[in-house]
């Protein structure tokens, strides 16, 4: 939790230095990609300026070998030397945002570090030029249009959810760009069925505000709690998902695979 809060007190910090940008479609056309189940911010229309990255993938390195207790060489020759090759960054980046992970994990061998650590430095590098992308298009959108499995803006999965006390409604956050949407509750977010017989839930020594739902028919689960007391906008979804770390040990042991890849756990 540590790790977390700082990486994201340095995101927060570093996302300043991405150049602001006009959003690259127009009002009409949000509504209308959401319609057509169209992302907002497809993999080709999110500019990553390189030297900005190369400077937060340094920083987030640092932050993370200052959290770590084993001596880390791969991140000083990775910082020092490969990250200076930008012909194979921005195949990398590109490979990641078009989710191509045959690519992906071809151009990741070529590099020294761990293929797991580089795909979670990547998610958190690449996270605030998302923010900055979507952040002018989610304020003229209505995610809710048509129940999406995945993030309406960049299509990344939902890393959990909550239930908005004021009306119930069933939230989820997307693990990469934070975007928040709304989805039906009897309904699995990864194949979308709504077989009541396929759907149940269950919870952990009898705190039934934080719960898993499990879907018989893909085997996949998700988490989904309700905010104690907390706004729904102070309530931090990756600090509930760290929180909530037995709920994923119960589900795993039960046969049932997390629907998102995890970033910190
Ligand atoms: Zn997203
Ligand atoms: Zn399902």
């Amino acid at each position: 939790m540590g790790l977390y809060r700082e990486v994201f007190a340095t995101q927060r910090k570093l996302s300043r230095d991405i150049p602001d940008q006009l959003p690259h479609i127009e009002g009409g056309q949000v509504s209308l990609r959401i319609e057509q189940g169209k992302l907002l911010v497809e993999p080709d229309e999110l500019k990553v300026d390189l030297a900005v990255l190369k400077r937060i993938m340094r920083e987030l390195v640092g932050v993370m070998e200052k959290k770590s207790d084993k001596p880390m060489e791969e991140m000083e020759t990775f910082v020092a030397e490969e990250l200076e090759d930008e012909k194979k960054l921005s195949g990398t980046v590109d490979a990641f945002l078009e989710r191509d992970e045959e690519e992906f994990s071809r151009l990741v061998g070529g590099y020294s570090l761990d293929p797991e650590l580089l795909y979670m430095l990547l998610h958190i590098s690449l996270a605030p030029f998302m923010w900055k992308n979507a952040s002018a298009l989610v304020r003229k959108a209505d995610l809710d249009q048509v129940p999406q499995g995945k993030c309406p803006v960049c299509g990344d999965l939902p890393i959990m959810g909550f239930l908005r006390p004021e009306d119930g409604l069933r939230v989820l956050e997307c693990s990469l760009c934070g975007s928040r949407w709304g989805f039906p509750r009897i309904m699995c977010p990864f194949c979308k069925t709504v077989e009541q017989g396929d759907l149940k839930y269950i919870f952990a020594d009898g705190d039934d505000s934080r719960r898993v739902y499990l879907c018989d028919k893909c085997k996949k689960y998700i988490k989904i709690s309700t905010p104690m007391g907390e706004k729904d906008d102070e309530f931090v979804l990756p600090l509930e998902d760290l929180a909530t770390a037995h709920l994923d040990l119960a589900a795993e042991e039960r046969g049932y695979e997390r629907g998102c890849r995890t970033v910190f756990s």
